[in-house]
């Protein structure tokens, strides 16, 4: 009997693991197919659930429906054609929502074939390319009957970048009320609004919030978003075509606020920079909302006309810079909420600590995390976080050992060692021996027993305790929060 346990356990690691892989494989094809802001914001949210390879199915779960239609119609095709290189065979594609999606369930021993529950069935669409469709190419409707006149275009917003997804910070704050008040107000002060920022760190969330915001409270409106790409694109192929008036009349007279994305796109081109700069002036002169987003400032742009520059800079300029260490928990508690995990705390403050750079590598390494959690139906605990982080940073999560913690806590502390490990139960001694242990359990691999064995052999459930009472100090202690936080400087640093 138990052979036949672990034999299934084996197997639905294995099928977890050519999940995984294949969907994998699938996004690093995808990512040469498709454009790199398609796939950022349509290809990467998609994450795999299942896949069944005898019945040739894989199950995609999606942020929401809307977000699976527009996967359905626009990029299908190009999923087929990847699987079909992958795997020679054709797949069947069904899509699940992030929150219809089932958490992980422990005793589930075939994470391969899931029950229908909850699943959402998109029309099906002949496998087939319609790459022409997957660029911008023209309105959706996420939101029925949400537009401006019939005919008139929609502008492409990713439904989940609103500013009630958006968590705010010191880094940040600043620019969301910006947004904000110019959703409010629009063409009325902060014109242009320009947003600048490094990579992922929600400049464009930012721009699709002001135009749903805009959108809710009128959605008669006429909001315009493009990305300086497509601007640029745009505006050859009219130029190529002949139809320079068309597209003028589209940016100029058919438009209330004007969102453009990396503006930093058009340095270096002449006749982008003419038209934008008349453009602007039209738009600007008629009291139409412009915002911008951009990597740097406008001065530092190189090869930007002057006068452009100028321009760039008659409104507020807002920056928005990494999060810090409390933002990048929320964010990730909020994300993982989304999908409806609830993100134990030490998991996000260790998630938090590693990845530090921008809130899309944090969303990268909390998709990782869920996806593993959910193939292998283990839960979302720390141990999982250490195997499976260093994929997703690409750098091994430094090994501290655990006598070096005990070492850092008593030199820090200033209670020594033997009494750490020592039988004495005075609270000068009992609560740096607890911190000692919450922080070997968060850092190391080492299991319950073996903590109760590091200090004096006590048992798990005592550790277990000890575990709960630095939880419940830590959240409302400040001062042992620092403690905690110094410590792992320390043993980060290897002082
Ligand atoms: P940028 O345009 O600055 O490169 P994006 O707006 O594309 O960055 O953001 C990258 C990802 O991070 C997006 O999925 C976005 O929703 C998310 N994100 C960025 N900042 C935040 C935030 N403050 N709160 C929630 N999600 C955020
Ligand atoms: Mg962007």
């Amino acid at each position: 009997m138990q052979v036949v346990v672990c034999a299934d356990g084996r197997e639905a690691r294995r099928r977890a693991v050519v999940s995984l892989e294949l969907w994998d494989k699938t996004l690093r094809g995808l990512q040469k197919v498709v454009g790199p802001w398609d796939f950022s914001h349509w290809i990467q949210p998609v994450q795999c659930d299942a896949v069944d390879e005898r019945e040739r199915e894989i199950v995609l779960a999606v942020p929401d429906e809307s977000h699976g239609r527009w996967v359905e119609d626009h990029f299908a095709g190009f999923i087929h054609e990847q699987l079909r290189l992958l795997t020679d065979s054709s797949y069947r594609i069904r899509y699940t929502t992030y929150a219809e999606r089932t958490r992980p369930e422990p005793a589930d021993p075939n994470p391969g074939v899931r029950s229908d529950q909850g699943r959402l069935e998109l029309e099906p669409v002949a496998p087939g390319l319609s790459r022409d469709n997957g660029r911008d190419s023209g309105p959706v409707d996420f939101r029925p009957g949400l537009h401006a006149e019939p005919g008139e275009e929609r502008p492409v917003l990713n439904p989940r970048y609103r500013f009630e997804n958006f968590v705010d910070g010191p880094t940040n704050q600043f620019a969301m009320s910006a947004s904000r008040a110019v959703a409010d107000h629009p063409g009325t002060r902060y014109n242009p609004l320009f947003i600048f920022g490094g990579v992922g760190l929600g400049k464009t969330h930012l721009l699709h919030a002001v135009g749903h915001a805009v959108l809710d409270r009128n959605p008669r409106a006429r909001v315009r978003y493009v990305t300086s790409e497509v601007f640029v694109n745009d505006l050859i192929s009219a130029i190529r075509t002949d139809k320079m008036q068309g597209f003028r009349s589209r940016c100029r007279d058919r438009c209330d606020v004007l969102l453009i994305d990396d503006i930093q796109f058009i340095a270096g081109k002449d006749r982008t920079q003419e038209e934008f700069f008349h453009l602007f002036n039209t738009l600007h002169g008629s009291g139409k909302q412009i915002v911008l987003t951009c990597d740097q400032l406008p001065q530092s742009i190189p090869d930007m006309e002057d006068r452009l520059k100028s321009r760039l800079q008659w409104g507020l300029i807002a920056d928005i810079k990494p999060p810090g260490f409390e933002t990048r928990v929320a964010i990730l508690k909020s994300k993982a909420e989304v999908e409806g995990f609830d993100l134990p705390d030490d998991v996000a403050h260790l998630v938090a600590r590693h990845v530090t750079r921008n809130v899309r590598e944090l969303e990268g390494a909390l998709r990782h995390l869920l996806a593993t959690s959910r193939l292998l139906s283990r839960p979302l605990d720390i141990h999982l976080v250490n195997n499976a982080l260093s994929d997703i940073i690409g750098e091994r999560l430094q090994k501290i050992a655990p006598e070096a913690i005990i070492k850092a806590v008593s030199v820090d502390l200033k209670v020594p060692i033997a009494d750490l490990k020592g039988p004495r139960r005075h609270r000068n001694i009992t609560v740096p021996r607890q911190i000692a242990m919450y922080l070997v359990r968060e850092l190391t691999d080492e299991s319950l027993p073996q903590i109760g064995q590091l200090f004096g052999g006590r048992d798990h459930s005592t550790v277990i305790n000890s575990l709960k009472r630095v939880e419940a100090l830590r959240d409302a202690n400040p001062e042992i929060r620092s403690q905690l936080d110094r410590i792992r400087r320390t043993l980060r640093e290897g002082g």
